[in-house]
């Protein structure tokens, strides 16, 4: 299961797959990460370096987080994909064949000027977790996309 967490400041990846539930994240920041509460992850409770510390003491890799840089990823499902945006700009996104067994995420692409800031690892974590609520299965033809699941 992949589900994205943020605030106006950070990105949360958390792969569930991975999580070894060692809860180190909780120890590290008890108000952002409890598993008796939902959603379990919940920013905004403590100060942003209290959480990256946390999520960088994670064990597994479950967990990772990224800056935002006033980027906002969002589903645009009428086109089957994700996209990135800045302020009105389109400037990433995730794009995926939808068919009767699942979808295929076909291509990913960041805007060469933000690339190197984990926009497209949003991307992708964004279909994942759409699709993972509609419990449709994923696969991808794109590398890239298809390194992102494998993690
Ligand atoms: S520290 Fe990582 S592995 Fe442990 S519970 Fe938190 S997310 Fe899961």
């Amino acid at each position: 299961m992949h589900r994205l967490y943020e605030n106006d400041d950070i990105v949360i990846l958390w792969n569930s797959d991975r999580c070894q539930h060692a809860k180190a994240c909780r120890h590290g920041s008890p108000e952002t990460f409890d598993p008796t509460r939902r959603p379990w992850i919940q920013l905004g409770n403590a100060e942003n370096a209290k959480v990256w510390k946390a999520v960088e003491n994670c064990p597994s890799g479950a967990l990772s987080i990224l800056y935002r840089h006033g980027i906002e990823v969002v589903m645009d499902p009428d086109n089957c994909r994700s996209i990135a945006r800045d302020g009105d700009r389109v400037i990433g996104e995730c794009e995926y064949q939808a068919s009767p067994s699942g979808w295929c995420i076909y291509h990913t692409g960041v805007s060469p000027e933000h690339e190197g800031k984990g926009i497209a690892k949003r991307l992708v974590y964004k279909v994942l977790e759409a699709a993972e609520k509609q419990s449709i299965a994923v696969s991808a033809t794109c590398s890239y996309a298809a390194k992102v699941i494998s993690e």
